[in-house]
């Protein structure tokens, strides 16, 4: 499923903020809002535009950037997106208007419909973490790594309960798949959207580290997909000394399935290569939103570092009619993304 940066949604409910007279709470699928007072109530459709946008630079989001002290200056600034913040003590996350503000979308309003293209909006994107040696496209016909966000599709919490799951620690690093290319035969390192060269970079050395090419020649249908974490990439919050490797997926290139979780770490114990920390895991999840955005708050192992969260999952394999894909979602640390975390 691709994420929405800005979407028609219907007000859950609209609370009070202590010792505020201009502004209110107010909620939305999974997440909170700060808005102005008085312009939406329960019920009501808004526009919902989640962090990481970039609004356009519109009269109507002006609002946003626009310092009082230099009048002249209304102009967008370059690096501006919607972040976490905290206002009179209270978590918000995104903006959110009254429809009316927005007489391009057009009738019948319907509730998750995506208005990021009508409107303008464009994702924020975290820099580059290096240079990738880009050899030519991912391995084909296995899927590309990514996760959606428990708030934007919080239905997925009643489609994995009562099931047996899996939480495991959302890793800071860059994604990485290593397979063998079933038609060439040819052993295989992606990143997360090309092929890598053959060379000296981190992809490569931690093949060799882990003696991918040699575990997955004996094993040719197996595609094996993680984070690679260490010193030089992205602030390496995981505190290493040296760049490693921990898988999440295990996927089967001819049944074109995901290894559920028993089977993955069957096959990884087997060709030596660690899995992900598994942070917690039980027969029947009955978690809440917010029994996971609190999960999800903590430090990396041995470090002061704030991690990042969790990635949810069934433990065997189950098709989310929300996501129209595998049921696996993330959440992420309020804590770490107030403190400037991408
Ligand atoms: P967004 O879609 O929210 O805008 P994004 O597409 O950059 O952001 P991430 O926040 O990086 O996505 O989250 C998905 C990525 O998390 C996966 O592609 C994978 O590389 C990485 N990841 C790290 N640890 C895990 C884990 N334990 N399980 C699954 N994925 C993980
Ligand atoms: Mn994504």
């Amino acid at each position: 499923m691709k994420r929405k940066l800005a979407s028609i949604q219907s007000v859950i409910a609209i609370e009070p903020i202590p010792n505020a007279d201009a502004i209110e709470l107010a909620r939305i699928q999974g997440w909170q809002c700060v808005i102005k007072k008085g312009e939406l109530r329960a019920g009501d459709l808004g526009v919902f535009l989640e962090i990481d946008s970039i609004p356009p630079d519109d009269p109507r989001f002006t609002f946003l950037w626009h310092n009082k002290k230099d009048v002249e200056s209304t102009e967008r600034p370059a690096a501006f997106r919607l972040k976490t913040v905290r206002l009179r003590g209270m978590l918000s996350q995104g903006l959110l208007l009254p429809i009316q503000q927005f007489p391009e979308l057009i009738r019948p309003f319907v509730t998750g419909t995506d208005v990021t293209e009508i409107l303008g909006v464009t994702k924020w994107e975290p820099p580059l973490p290096e240079m990738e040696d880009i050899a030519g496209p991912f391995l084909p016909g296995v899927p590309k790594t990514d996760e959606m966000r428990v708030q934007s599709v919080p239905s997925v919490l009643d489609e994995l309960a009562g099931r047996a799951y899996v939480m495991t620690l959302k890793c800071d690093g860059t994604s990485a798949t290593f397979g063998i290319h079933q038609d060439t035969g040819e052993f295989t390192a992606c990143g997360r959207n090309w092929s890598i060269k053959r060379g000296s970079n981190t992809y490569w050395r931690v093949a060799e580290t882990y003696h991918l090419e040699k575990s997955l020649q004996a094993h040719p249908h197996l595609a094996i997909q993680g984070e690679l974490v260490g010193p030089g990439i992205q602030k390496n919050r995981l505190g290493l000394n040296c760049p490693q490797f921990r898988v999440f997926n295990v996927y089967d290139q001819q049944t074109c399935c995901f290894l559920g979780h028993d089977e993955a770490v069957a096959f990884l114990n087997e060709i030596k290569v660690p899995m992900v920390d598994v942070i917690e895991e039980g027969l029947s999840f009955d978690h809440d939103m917010e029994s996971l955005l609190a999960l999800a708050e903590g430090y990396y192992p041995g470090t002061q570092n704030e991690r990042e969260g969790l990635v949810i999952r069934p433990k065997t394999e189950y098709q989310s009619p929300t996501l129209g894909g595998r049921l696996s979602f993330k959440v992420i640390s309020n804590r770490f993304l107030l403190k400037g975390g991408d």
